[in-house]
């Protein structure tokens, strides 16, 4: 079959794995290839094992399993071969024949896991912090006693700004941005929905919370795609009036928004002028602020910084290929030191790093990051992705914070940096 677009070669990566030409650079750039022997690594687990993947029969080996879903390898292959895709396939392939663990289904639900706990977060969150009920967890279900788990937070950020949550675009679209603040702002970092408000607000924004849910990318890592795709119709039909208005959808997690541009096309295989609309009314909150907003912000004249950061890419960002819009915004602070990353991965991957088998795994992918970040004794470790700033902040005791939480104090929003 002839391949014409990229649309296609997203729609069935594994058709890309006859252009692998074995050049091995997939392989040289794998972080989880790096630090474990028992990972077979992106040449074998994707195309050369691709071939092998018949679609009527089981999938013969499980390797693929350690793949973490980082994306490294689809980026840097020069054959445009679509590695990871073609891997999280595979694995979602697997779970249909093996079964997903109870763990994995629990853990691939946070929007459900944070509704249940809101009414006790605080109970719940202590809970988490017993060293025996850490044991109990990792016994009975395999989540690591070691991983950092986020707090459960005891309102929503909906419940917050319940004036700002309409179904429908209003008459008057100017300058209006529909925010997808997704699982993690809603039930476990509703401050720093608070401070995206906060900032769109100076610049001149009137800002709407469309419905939503979890964008379903826990579900798609955890191969639960059945449940991945039904989260994907749900977010499409709610966010749909607003694509159709020509409203920007806006998110602060760059794994989210990558979800809603990309992978529900490319990995869950949606396909349709819908999700491709909805992809392209996606921006990450720096994206748009260097983009459509970028006259806005010119006209603000940022505040001192006197700080010294580490700005660390997440994977999922660089999966945009947009560059780094908050490196790019940051550099413009005066008086903010800035170090980047020498690391292409934190390790964490979601959920990856979380379960017991995969911890340490993470824990050396990672390594080199968080010895980075130790050794310049930077004030705060800078990332744009919540379960990057939650594993960084775990390994090295070091205040790991959204861009927005700098941006937000330079523009003279806030004194302190949110962490
Ligand atoms: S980088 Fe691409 S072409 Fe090279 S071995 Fe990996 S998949 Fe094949
Ligand atoms: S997605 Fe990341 S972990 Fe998986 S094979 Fe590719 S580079 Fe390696």
């Amino acid at each position: 079959m002839k391949l014409t677009t990229l649309n296609d070669i997203w729609m069935k990566p594994g058709l890309t794995a006859d252009q692998c030409i074995k050049c091995n650079i997939c392989n040289t750039a794998c972080p989880v290839l790096a630090v474990t022997d028992d990972f077979l690594g992106p040449k074998a687990v994707g195309p050369q094992f691709e071939r092998f993947r018949h679609p009527r029969l089981p999938i013969p080996e499980d390797s693929v399993s350690l793949c973490s879903g980082c994306g490294t390898c689809s980026r840097v292959c020069p054959h445009g071969v679509s590695v990871a895709e073609m891997n999280s396939q595979a694995k979602a392939r697997l779970v249909d024949q093996n079964g997903a663990p109870l763990r994995d289904q629990l853990l691939s639900r946070p929007e459900l896991l944070g509704k249940l706990n809101r009414r006790w977060a605080g109970a719940a969150n202590q809970a988490l912090k017993i060293p025996l009920v850490r044991q109990i967890l990792e016994s009975t279900l395999g989540i690591s006693k070691q991983a950092p788990l986020p707090g459960f937070s005891r309102d929503t950020f909906r419940d917050r700004h319940p004036e700002r949550c309409i179904s429908e675009p209003p008459e008057t679209e100017a300058g209006l941005v529909a925010y997808y603040h997704g699982c993690s702002v809603n039930h476990y970092e509703p401050d720093l929905g608070d401070l995206t408000l906060e900032i769109l607000g100076a610049l001149g924004y009137e800002v709407v919370l469309p419905p939503q849910k979890c964008c379903g990318l826990p579900l798609q890592s955890n191969g639960l795609f059945e449940a991945a795709r039904s989260h994907a119709g749900s977010n499409l039909e709610t966010l749909q009036p607003f694509v159709d208005a020509g409203i920007p959808i806006v998110g602060t997690s760059t794994s989210c928004t990558l979800e809603l541009k990309h992978e529900y096309q490319a990995v869950l295989g949606l396909r349709g002028v819908a999700y491709q609309a909805l992809g392209e009314a996606v921006a990450d909150l720096f994206e748009f602020l260097l983009g459509p907003a970028s006259n806005r912000l010119l006209a603000v004249e940022f505040e001192e910084l006197p700080l010294r950061v580490l700005y660390h890419a997440p994977c999922q960002l660089k999966s945009h290929w947009i560059g780094t819009p908050a490196f790019e915004i940051m550099k413009r602070m005066p008086a903010l030191e800035i170090l980047l990353s020498r690391s292409e991965c934190c390790g964490v991957a979601g959920t990856y790093g979380v379960k017991k088998e995969k911890y340490g795994i993470a824990r050396d992918v990672g390594q080199k990051l968080f010895e980075q970040a130790q050794e310049h004794a930077v004030d705060f470790v800078v990332t744009d992705s919540e379960t990057c700033r939650w594993w960084i902040r775990h390994h090295t005791q070091i205040p790991s914070v959204h861009p927005a939480a700098l941006l937000a104090v330079s523009m003279g929003l806030r004194s302190q940096v949110l962490e």
